[in-house]
């Protein structure tokens, strides 16, 4: 097992910069472990092209407070600028590399990452965002369909589409039942009745069925899609076949707080993860940084998150 100081899960705005922190500070060796094949994966993935990064998000202003700073710039000028930091600061970047558990061993951590015990780490700041890893569907969803195939909710609703909703679960009911503000929308089940979803998404979903807005699609089960002139053409197993502007599969998949659940980390009666005003938790020299800790994050606060980490670390556990 490699031994590092700090070992940092996720590499996203607030993965980054507690390495630049830790570095600067001579908290080594620090290393960053990503589950993706590429840094700030959710900015990649969820910003479109040429979107302008926003300093000051939901109109907050928030004061840059450590090393990370930036001005509004667009999506390509930040991950470049990302980039920079990562060459300059010499970070020990390691992509494709899930952690799957953190176990407690000797009064350090053992860090599993795709389920091996590959780290031995001191410290632990966890910034994995708020962004789970979906199941998919067992059939092949066409590159071309990209645009119009999602395995997350919507980030915004769309209009005016006719939308097939893919689950049987409680996000399955409430991504249906938000999406029908404005769309047509068609849930589809494989079994003849829901048993996972909780009164009140039930009660909406009949709601919505009554008002004309939804149609329940029960014991339907897909067997492939295809793309067809633009838009998602579904084949059902019972040979039946429809045609779609949208999909949202909402299949159930690891989310971040079961993980946090899953290593030990305690929750308040809001379900939210318990934590000082350093952001360590329950787990001594366990912290959380980024979207994962905050109720409404953005990239400064995450920047700042690390900081208030790094200082907290070196005044608590390294001075004197
Ligand atoms: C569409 C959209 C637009 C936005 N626009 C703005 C904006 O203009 N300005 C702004 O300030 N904020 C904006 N935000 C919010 C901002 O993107 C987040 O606050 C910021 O990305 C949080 O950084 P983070 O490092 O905490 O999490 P993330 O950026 O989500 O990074 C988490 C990283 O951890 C990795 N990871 C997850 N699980 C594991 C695991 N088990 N093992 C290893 N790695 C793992 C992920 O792959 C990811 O790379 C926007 C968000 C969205 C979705």
């Amino acid at each position: 097992m490699e031994k590092v100081k700090i070992a940092v899960i996720g590499a996203g705005p607030a993965g980054i910069a507690v390495a630049i922190e830790a570095k600067a500070n001579n908290i080594e060796p620090v290393v960053v472990l990503e589950r993706s094949e590429c840094i700030c994966n959710t900015i990649v993935k969820f910003y479109k092209p040429g979107k302008r990064v926003d300093a000051n998000f939901r109109k907050e202003d928030i004061k840059p407070l450590g090393i990370c700073s930036f001005e509004t710039e667009t999506k390509e000028e930040f991950l470049q600028r990302i980039e920079n930091w990562v060459k300059k600061w010499k970070l020990d970047i390691r992509l494709k590399s899930e952690v799957t558990e953190i176990k407690k061993r000797n009064g350090e951590y053992e860090i599993f990452v795709k389920d091996k015990p590959e780290f031995l780490s001191e410290y632990v700041v966890i910034a994995i965002g708020i962004f789970g890893k979906p199941n998919r569907p067992s059939y092949p969803i066409p590159k071309e369909l990209e645009d119009k195939v999602f395995l997350e909710p919507p980030l915004e609703i769309p209009k005016n589409k006719k939308v097939l909703v893919v689950g049987g679960g409680n996000t399955a009911a409430e991504v249906a039942c938000a999406l029908c503000e404005a769309n047509q929308v068609f849930l589809s089940y494989r079994r003849p009745q829901f048993f996972r979803i909780n009164e009140i998404n039930l009660k909406n979903l009949e709601k919505r069925k009554k008002q004309g807005r939804l149609t329940l699609l029960m014991a339907t089960d897909i067997e492939k899609i295809e793309s067809y002139n633009d838009r998602v053409k579904v084949f059902f197993k019972d040979g039946k076949k429809e045609i779609y502007d949208l999909i949202y599969y909402c299949l159930g998949g690891t989310t971040p707080k079961n993980f946090l659940r899953r290593i030990g980390i305690e929750f308040d009666g809001k379900g939210e993860p318990l934590m000082d005003e350093f952001f360590e938790t329950n787990l001594p020299k366990v912290f959380l940084a980024g979207d994962i800790a905050l109720k409404q994050g953005s990239i400064m606060k995450a920047f700042n998150s690390a900081h208030i980490i790094i200082k907290r670390i070196k005044e608590k556990y390294l001075s004197g």
